[in-house]
């Protein structure tokens, strides 16, 4: 594209956008990178997504230099590379090779889902990943014969591997479904193979007694014996003492507990709520709304209830409402450690995006600036900044 310069250093010419700097469409000003700041303060921009919005209403494909861009991605290189993100085609192909030849594509992404996906970001295809590691092409599953069943069965028990059924399942389902045509039921799969199905079995038994003991056992330990609480505790549990009396009512009279006494324990008492918030916040968790209703949204449907709003609890539990967030200490120390740590991992460190409040708070008050702060943690300022277009100049 070709502008009019106005802010470029000796720019009063015809000039094309070249790789340190790109126009913005809407008033021609160069810029390194054209900002979500900038379309929305200086173009009324109100999206969620200004510089998408941007791209899509002049069909761009970027709304920053080439420069910009290469630094950007190789600090992304940098960053992920450190974390052990980066799949490099090499990498890719190394992890392939050690996770063994004979794989179709759906296995690997059973048990590698992350290596599976950058597979196919890559190659595209299996077939070609496959080439490129010099591996023999697998389509779909293995061929189940009963011989290799068996094989697979006592490989993995050999290797140490759980082979309860919904363990090897987990692992790949293709094993017992190929059992379960060929042999039937999995454990007649594990006679077949010589192993005794007693010994490798997971699942839990309930007999009657059983049921009845783990609900007496949860009263003493003073568990919620609801409906809902016991069903999403252990739903294997709950199931069977559903399939043993019927319903779980039932099930708690055999125990000989009243269902009528364990619903109305659900039904807490003004005191119980207030005690259970106060409880929580000296166990050193944070009792705001959000919080507590992500934590335990029973208490918090309860107290609603009860108090009509979590401000009201607040107040009855004793604490001041809008104080129920953990404050975050931040000494000196934990100020300065932070920044490193950003600075460390590459995070981004000038003030607008340093996401955590807290610390650019804490930094200023006890710095008198930003800057002031990431001298004092050894990190250089001027690094730090995104730097503006060469011959930028605020507007009259
Ligand atoms: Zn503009």
């Amino acid at each position: 594209m070709i502008v009019r310069m106005r802010n470029r250093p000796g720019g009063r010419g015809l000039r094309e956008e070249d790789d340190e700097f790109v126009v913005c469409r809407l008033c021609r000003r160069a810029f390194r990178a054209i900002s979500r700041t900038h379309l929305v303060c200086k173009h009324g921009f109100d999206a969620d997504h200004p510089i998408l919005e941007y791209l899509g209403r002049f069909r761009l494909r970027r709304a920053e230099s080439k420069d910009v861009s290469t630094r950007r991605r190789n600090c992304l290189c940098r960053t992920f590379e450190r974390q052990g993100r980066r799949w490099t085609r090499r990498r890719i192909i190394e992890e392939l090779r050690r996770a063994g030849a004979r794989t179709a594509r759906r296995d690997l992404a059973r048990r590698q889902p992350k290596l599976a996906y950058a597979v196919t970001r890559t190659f595209g295809r299996w077939r070609d990943a496959c080439a490129a590691a010099g591996f023999r092409y697998v389509h779909g599953s293995t061929k189940w014969t009963p011989d290799v069943i068996l094989q697979a069965i006592k490989a993995d028990l050999r290797a140490g591997r759980a082979v309860n059924e919904k363990s090897v399942r987990r692992r790949s389902a293709g094993l017992p479904s190929a059992a379960r045509l060929e042999f039937g039921p999995w454990d007649a799969a594990l006679r077949a193979a010589g192993i005794d199905p007693a010994r490798v079995r997971k699942a839990r038994v309930w007999t009657h007694a059983g049921v009845i003991a783990e609900i007496r056992r949860r009263r003493d330990d003073g568990l919620d014996l609801s409906f809902t609480s016991t069903k999403q505790r252990d739903t294997g549990f709950f199931a069977a003492a559903l399939r043993r009396f019927g319903s779980w009512s039932a099930a708690l009279a055999a125990a000989g507990v009243d269902p009528m006494r364990v619903r109305r324990h659900a039904a807490r008492t003004a005191e119980g709520l207030v005690s259970a918030v106060r409880g929580e916040r000296r166990a050193g968790r944070p009792v705001n709304f959000a919080a507590m209703r992500r934590r335990d949204p029973n208490l918090v449907a309860a107290c609603l209830r009860r108090f009509r709003s979590w401000d009201r609890t607040m107040e009855l539990a004793g604490i001041e409402p809008g104080r129920g967030r953990l404050a975050q200490a931040w000494t000196p120390e934990k100020v300065m450690q932070s920044i490193r740590n950003q600075k460390a991992t590459g995070g981004p460190l000038n003030i607008v995006h340093v996401r955590v409040r807290g610390l650019v708070d804490a930094a200023t008050k006890r710095y008198g600036a930003w800057d002031a702060a990431l001298r004092a943690a050894g990190v250089d300022p001027s690094e730090v900044r995104l730097r503006r277009a060469p011959g930028w100049r605020r507007l009259p």
